[in-house]
């Protein structure tokens, strides 16, 4: 198969976008940022994943194909290698530069239990588990036939990666889970870059065409079947025919007039989501007569850099860290679900509050490299230096800390009860502090799906041909969504559509 190579060499991630065809800007980590290249460069130097990533050349688009799957986020990307194992002729159409999308951003890690990577760590862990640890973060609301079918395949998705070559064996805790849950690279490196490389490299490997620039424009019906898309590639206008469509275009966090409609409440925030994130697929289903559910379920994320939506990932309270006031006091249990914590830092007056952690902790969670290149870390050699460089009482923070070292060592967190990642006590110098407020991180509602994946319409009733997986469906997450629970959906999910949709092109065409 003919190609052309997008380098994204690492610590070169603006010139590698603009050699893709993306605007260059004299800011070359706002390019990194917006685009989420500059988490995925951080993350291959840290991981060892490959440094070019590659495209097929436009010259090579066909006019059909079994199965179009529109964007080449996580889900598209699963939902490409399941169908062509499944015998399929499958396609990607990516609107953006580089494949990825809010996938590369994601950095703590995919949620999954009862896997051989627990059993190995002697975790004791079991889908009932994760069922009713997500429900109650979800408050009862998740579909509950969806969340069944998403733990009892969560640790067969573990595998089918790990028979891919992206091994997720490094497991820690993320805010709501009971026990250790969230799978992450062997390093402990953020896992999007990891990932997004890992199912690209497959693609290549299985010679999946994938097209970038490629903008999907509507999705075409014609008696009452789903037959194909439009699609606009560097300005030119096509169709495209397909036996069935897989939409896999992501959420709508990065669309603030779709944000603003349906939680007015969250005019002006700041968001973590890919430039891609507009709701294209929700916007093109809905026109087919697709049901949405929960769109007013917006995940706000406790821990984002207010002067660019960068995320400071759930990882680094898991692996131990604790959230200080201005006045140097914890205020609230760190491992709370997301909305309950994003909800304490609003109630403090100054709406914002600091991450402390120390280096042991630095050294677990990779990720803190990547914040230490972003110059949004904050360091001092004592904890009354570090106080001083945030403007927080020394002798506060110092005995915030003895208290919280004094708890873990007991294994009892009388202040706010505390029960998960209280393995490490923070002692080791350098300490650290990062700056931090509540952002638009995730969408939770979107098109109405069925465990087999097929969209329905306002009567429940499936649409034929069409299929949609990841972040633009609603309904798995309920009202709140566990942090690590949306890219085991990307992968679950992912893999159902490619088989579902393939079935579906091999049976009716
Ligand atoms: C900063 C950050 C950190 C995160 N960390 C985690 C984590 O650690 N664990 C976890 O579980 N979740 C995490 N999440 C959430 C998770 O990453 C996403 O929900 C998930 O990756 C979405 O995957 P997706 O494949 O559905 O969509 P995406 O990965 O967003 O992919 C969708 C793709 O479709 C393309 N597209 C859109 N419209 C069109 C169109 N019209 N035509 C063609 N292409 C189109 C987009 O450009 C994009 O490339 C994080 C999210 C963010 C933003």
């Amino acid at each position: 198969m003919k190609k052309f190579i997008c380098s994204l060499l690492a610590f070169s991630s603006a010139m590698a976008l603009s050699a893709c065809g993306v605007a260059s800007s004299d800011n070359a980590e706002d390019n990194a940022q917006s685009s989420g290249q500059a988490t995925e460069a951080s993350t291959d130097a840290a991981s060892g994943a490959s440094e070019q990533e590659e495209y097929t050349d436009p010259s090579e688009l066909e006019n059909k194909y079994d199965v179009v799957i529109v964007g080449a986020g996580g889900a598209g990307m699963a939902a490409a290698i399941q169908a062509k194992e499944e015998g399929a002729n499958p396609v990607i159409l990516e609107k953006l530069p580089v494949a990825g999308g809010n996938t590369t951003k994601s950095s703590g890690g995919m949620n999954a239990s009862e896997t051989k990577f627990q059993e190995e760590s002697d975790i004791e862990d079991s889908n009932d588990t994760f069922y009713d640890d997500t429900l109650e973060g979800g408050q009862e609301t998740n579909d509950k036939k969806l969340l069944r079918y998403f733990v009892d395949h969560s640790a067969d998705a573990i595998d089918w990666l790990d028979n891919m070559g992206i091994t997720l064996n490094n497991i820690s805790y993320s805010g709501g889970a009971s026990v250790q849950r969230i799978h992450r690279p062997e390093d402990g490196a953020a896992v999007g870059g990891y990932l997004v490389d890992g199912l690209l490299r497959n693609v290549n490997e299985n010679e999946i065409p994938i097209f970038v620039n490629t903008d999907v424009t509507n999705i075409n019906e014609e008696n009452g079947q789903v037959d194909g898309v439009e699609i606009d590639m560097d300005g030119d206008s096509q169709t495209i025919d397909a036996g069935a469509v897989a939409v896999t275009t992501g959420g709508y966090g990065a669309n603030e007039e779709m944000i603003e409609e349906n939680r007015p409440d969250l005019e002006g925030y700041v968001s973590t989501n890919s430039e891609g994130s507009t709701g294209d697929g929700i916007k093109m289903i809905e026109e087919l007569g697709g049901q949405t559910v929960d769109m007013d379920q917006i995940q706000v994320h406790p821990t984002v850099i207010q002067k660019d939506g960068t995320l400071i990932s759930e990882t680094v309270r898991g692996e131990g860290a604790i959230l200080v006031n201005q006045e140097g006091e914890r205020f609230f249990n760190e491992m709370e679900t997301r909305d309950k914590v994003s909800e304490a830092i609003t109630d403090l007056p100054e709406e914002e509050a600091y991450l402390i952690f120390d280096d042991a902790l630095a050294d677990r969670a990779k990720q803190v490299d990547f914040y230490k290149e972003q110059g949004v870390v904050e360091s001092g050699d004592s904890i009354e230096e570090l106080a001083q460089e945030i403007n927080i009482s020394e002798d506060q923070l110092k005995e915030t800390l003895d208290n919280w070292n004094e708890a873990v060592d007991k294994e009892d967190d009388q202040d706010f009860e505390r029960e998960t990642a209280m393995d490490y006590d923070l002692t080791t110098r350098p300490f650290y502090a990062i700056k931090i407020a509540p952002g638009i991180h995730h969408t939770m509602g979107g098109v109405k799906i069925n465990t087999d994946t097929e969209v329905l319409d306002e009567d429940d009733q499936a649409i034929s041909g069409l299929y949609a997986a990841g972040e633009l469906t609603g309904g798995l997450h309920g009202n709140n969504r566990i942090g690590g629970n949306a890219v085991a959906d990307i992968i679950i999910f992912g893999r159902q559509a490619g088989t579902q949709a393939t079935k579906f092109a091999q049976e009716n065409n």
